[in-house]
Parts: structure tokens; sequence; C-alpha cells
């Protein structure tokens, strides 16, 4: 008999993030594969075997699991957010299409959750609200040129601009140079977003200017929000700032 194997989206860290479909694939697996800090976020369960594994190591967790389902298991395969954005998803599909013809047989269900760019937007107020793109800014599997082109297209054709992955330890330059691409294209005043561990504890979300953006503001939980030319903010006393884009756009300009 074939098994089957879930996906699982975690949300950006709020157990309350967490949907109830997510939440009933956990507790009906009988083994749990994940980044060790993600698997870290679930309960454990009597009688669930655990299987946690270094952040670098996706095509291989993937591997594993896939084979564990295929013994006939039910396995659940946990991901940050939404496991098809930056995620496992893509690392299970991938694996299907290289691995061996029974793995096409595993009952694979991809489960949803809230990616950390709905969790960052939703706590500066709209700053998507109108057309909008996702880049990861991690130039381990595409070279930096690549992602130099996309800025450049995405800030001008007037999308506002989530970065995923904007820098880690190995990669500290990267935001640097996505602010100055940016700001060729960007108006001075655009608003910046920096959303850092969002739905955690120690969460921080600040606001500021494309020409005040400073990329050691953010480390490897953060998730940075680049606006369009039509993004606004709105001062509010005693309050924080509202960052919203209006759902209309402006002519562009030819
Ligand atoms: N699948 C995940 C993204 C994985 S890529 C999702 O859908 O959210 C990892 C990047 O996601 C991090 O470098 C950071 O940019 C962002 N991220 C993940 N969790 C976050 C959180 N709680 N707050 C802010 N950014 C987060």
């Amino acid at each position: 008999m074939s098994g089957r194997l879930a996906v699982v989206g975690l949300g950006p860290g709020d157990a309350r993030w967490l949907t109830a479909e997510a939440e009933a694939e956990l507790a009906c697996a009988q083994a749990l594969y994940g980044y060790l800090h993600y698997l870290d976020r679930v309960p454990v369960r009597l009688g669930q075997a655990r299987h946690p594994s270094d952040n670098r190591e996706e095509d291989a967790r993937a591997a594993a699991a896939l084979h564990h389902a295929a013994q006939g298991a039910q396995v659940a395969l946990v991901s940050g957010g939404d496991p098809g954005v930056f995620a496992m998803a893509a690392a299970v599909c991938a694996q299907i299409e290289a691995g061996p013809a029974p793995w096409r047989r595993i009952d694979v269900t991809v489960v949803p959750g809230v990616t950390a760019m709905l969790a960052v937007a939703a706590r500066a107020g709209a700053p998507l609200g109108q057309d909008f793109c996702a880049l990861s800014l991690s130039d381990n599997l595409k070279p930096w040129d690549v992602i130099e082109r996309r800025l450049d297209a995405a800030a001008g054709a007037g999308f506002a601009i989530a970065l995923y992955n904007p820098v880690s330890r190995a990669r500290p330059w990267q935001l640097g140079a996505a602010f100055e691409r940016l700001r060729r294209q960007l108006p001075a005043t655009t608003p910046v977003v920096f959303g850092r561990a969002v739905g955690r504890g120690d969460e921080d979300v600040t606001v500021t200017t494309l020409a005040d953006a400073n990329a050691v503001t953010a480390d490897m939980a953060t998730l940075v929000i680049v606006g369009s030319a039509q993004t606004r903010v709105i001062p509010r006393p005693g309050r924080c700032a509202l960052v919203y884009t209006p759902r209309a756009a402006e002519t562009v300009r030819a």
C-alpha cells in the first residue's frame, strides 16, 4: 500500500496562525520530518516519530520523507510559513520527478500556511494592497545577476516587492546591493517595512524610507517589503503608522 505525505505549512510562528487543516495533519501523522527549529513548534505526541534535520538538507529531507511514505506510513513534512513559498513543497516535487516510480503513487497533499509576507503586510497595514511580487534574495539557487534583473523589472513595473531571505551569515551584502539597485528607479521616499520574527515573542516591525533603509536592520528572520512609488504612510498619534498601497493604479508613465 502506498502511504501518504502531507507537506504542512506551520505559518510564521504564532500558533493561532496554524490552520485547522495543518493541525489535523500534524495530529494524525505517524512520522514528522522537518528543519529542527520548525519541528520544535509541533507539540510532541506519543507514538509519533520525529526526524529533525539541518537547514541545508532540504533535498535529503524530502527524499527521506518520500521514502518513508512509500513504505505505507502517514508522514508529515513541515515547513515554516507556506510550504510552496521558497520551501519544501517544490523540493518534494523535484524529488518525485527525479525519483523512483513508486513515489508517484504516494498520496501527496500540500497544506497551505500563512506566508511571511502576508503576516508582515498585515502588521504594517496594506502595503501589498495592489499588485506585488515576491523575490528571494538568496543566491544559493540562482545567480545574483538574475536577482538584479528581477528587481529592476519589478520596480520598473510598479510592483510592491516582498524580499525573502534578505541576509544570512554567508550572504551579508545582498540586501544592501538590492536597496542600491531599487534606489535607481524608486523615489527616495518609498516606504520600506522591516518585519522581524513576526508572530513570535521577539517580533519587531519598523517602517522607514528607501533612502534611509539600512541593510543591518535585517537578519535571517526578517522579511522586507519595499513599496511601489504609490505606497503611502499615514502617521497616527500614539499609534504605529499605517503603510498602504491604494488599490487603484495610477496610469503608468510611458
Ligand atoms: N516558506 C516560508 C519562507 C521560507 S524562506 C514562508 O512562506 O514564510 C525564509 C525567509 O522567510 C526568512 O529569511 C524571512 O525572510 C522569511 N520569514 C520566515 N518567517 C518569518 C517571520 N516569522 N517573520 C518575518 N519573516 C519571516
